[in-house]
């Protein structure tokens, strides 16, 4: 193929959602990477590997960098973008990573492109959730241990409406939260206050499904202390599932806690 497919008259290309999945280009599904190698222009996120960009070897391709928490005005920008795109090209792919249908704010750029009426299609990617527990090797619901699962962030938006996502994690048997990590102290503290145990199992994964993926199992109380030590895009599991592993960690953190208690009082009496 050769040059790109533009549309005239009052024709309207199409434009395709597309979820990138978590990260590692492979985890694309087959309906992704056909339409990225047809695609004409490429709209994608921050988080998607340059490797799955890069399969979009015809293509016009535009960053649309923007990481969770920025304000509206650049989620409007986009959607106009798209709009106009399906303007002037056949195929446009707009590259989510992940999922598209979760906290992707997909609904906003399909409310903009029905609003214009351009065609969309969604297709959907491998959540971060699903590819934080392939990478744990536990999984996320588990006969008679935990039958639901809740999938939650605490972070809302400018002008958004306050969210009960606390609640909805502590009435699941375990839950996934997203966009999280950063607010750790808020989220031990709001589970604990919504009734989960300070013991209650937890896991982060943070770059679930690259190289540089790295794990850690604690409880809700130590949480803070640990989530500290991540700053990539990272999902925090809770569950019975990660007991036996966080319960290890607990038992660690208590010696090393007691054993430098100890340092400070011979230090104090010394
Ligand atoms: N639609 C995306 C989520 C977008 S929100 C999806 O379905 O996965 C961005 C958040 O997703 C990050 O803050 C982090 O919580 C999570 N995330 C994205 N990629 C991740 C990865 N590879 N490993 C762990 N968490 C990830």
């Amino acid at each position: 193929m050769s040059g790109e497919t533009r549309i005239s008259g009052r024709a309207r290309g199409v434009v395709h959602i597309v979820g990138a999945g978590p990260g590692a280009p492979d985890l694309l599904t087959l309906r992704a990477a056909r339409l990225l190698e047809r695609a004409d222009i490429v709209f994608y996120d921050a988080l998607v590997h340059p490797d799955t960009v890069a399969l979009a070897t015809r293509a016009e391709k535009i960053a649309v960098g923007k990481r969770c928490g920025k304000h509206s005005t650049a989620q409007k920008f986009i959607n106009k973008r798209l709009v106009d795109a399906a303007a002037r090209y056949a195929i446009v792919v707009r590259l989510k990573g992940g999922d598209p249908m979760l906290f992707g704010r997909a609904q906003e750029e399909i409310a903009a492109l029905e609003a214009a009426g351009i065609r969309y299609e969604v297709v959907p990617g491998v959540t971060a959730a699903l590819a934080a527990a392939a990478e744990l090797g536990t999984s996320l619901t588990q006969r008679g241990v935990a039958r639901s699962v809740a999938f939650a962030t605490p972070r809302v938006a400018e002008g958004e409406p306050p969210s009960d996502w606390a609640h909805s994690i502590a009435a699941a048997d375990a839950g996934a939260i997203y966009m999280g990590v950063g607010q750790a102290l808020e989220i031990s503290t709001a589970l604990i206050a919504a009734g989960k145990r300070s013991t209650t199992p937890i896991a982060i994964v943070e770059s679930a499904s690259l190289t540089e993926c790295r794990t850690v199992f604690s409880t809700l109380a130590l949480l803070p202390r640990f989530a500290s030590q991540f700053s990539g895009p990272a999902v925090i599991l809770i569950g019975p599932q990660y007991r036996a592993r966080a319960q290890l960690v607990e038992t660690r953190v208590a010696a090393e806690d007691s054993a430098s208690t100890l340092r400070q009082r011979a230090r104090n009496t010394g």
